[in-house]
């Protein structure tokens, strides 16, 4: 009886060593990650940053037809992003940028580097995010996911959210981006930005981690749309990546 009694003893002492071990690994990871996702050398979180050059777009041009055409897509990719890109490179060349870092690092300082940094930089950015935000098999809602509950508790349902989203958009008067982003407390937010700005740079005034953005530039949808730009948000919705989105969610949580 004694031995077996001890030996229960050990078994209840070996799970809780087990379980305490468990948390700490936990822990640990926690405190990683409130770390920030820039000074982690590996990880998911390094998957999503962002380098100098433009990434293959992840579709053909014109799969995107039923919301944005094939002639906007090809001279929208092939021409005005591959400007920034060039041209930040160009940029960074001059100024002394390290290009085999994350562009993110650059953009958290932009206030210290040129305005065609800050252009360029910001256009480049918020290009290669906007491509892999779309997909052909897009739309609908990202049921079942955190990031659809964390929708539904910051702006109370994914209607409204969309119609918050798209206000954003629809009054950002001029050329630039309406945003969904992770404010510093993690809450997800909606804002706009002016021209290629974007809420990583330490001079916007809505500042976090992009999650999703908008491109409201007439170059995205003059063709089609012309002025309306009401219409062309209303069928930008039924190409955007869920997928992609709630995993850039969860990575940056
Ligand atoms: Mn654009």
């Amino acid at each position: 009886m004694k031995e077996n009694t001890s030996r229960r003893a050990f078994i209840s002492n070996s799970a809780k060593t087990v379980f305490a071990v468990t948390a700490g690994v936990t822990a640990a990871s926690s405190l990683l990650e409130s770390c920030g996702s820039s000074k982690k050398a590996s990880g998911p979180a390094s998957a999503l940053k962002t380098g100098f050059t433009q990434e293959p777009l992840p579709y053909t041009y014109s799969s995107l037809d039923r919301s944005i055409d094939g002639t906007t897509m090809e001279i929208h990719y092939t021409k005005h992003a591959a400007a920034y890109a060039a041209n930040l490179q160009d940029a960074a060349k001059s100024e002394g940028v390290d290009t085999r870092k994350p562009l993110e690092d650059v953009l958290g300082r932009i206030s210290k580097f040129s305005a065609k940094m800050r252009n360029n930089g910001g256009g480049h950015y918020n290009h290669e995010l906007f491509w892999k935000s779309l997909s052909p098999s897009g739309g609908g809602k990202p049921e079942g996911t955190k990031l659809m509950a964390a929708i539904e508790s910051s702006f109370s349902s994914f209607d409204s959210f969309k119609t918050q989203f798209s206000d954003a958009g629809k009054n950002r008067f001029g050329s630039g981006w309406a945003w969904l982003f992770l404010d510093g407390d993690k809450k997800l937010r909606i804002g706009s930005t002016p021209n290629q700005d974007n809420p990583l740079m330490d001079v916007s005034e809505i500042k976090g981690l992009p999650v999703l953005g908008l491109d409201v530039w007439e170059h995205a949808y003059y063709l089609r749309y012309q002025n309306k730009r009401a219409d062309y948000i209303n069928a930008w919705w039924n190409v955007v990546n869920w997928g992609y989105i709630q995993n850039r969610y969860e990575t940056q949580l």
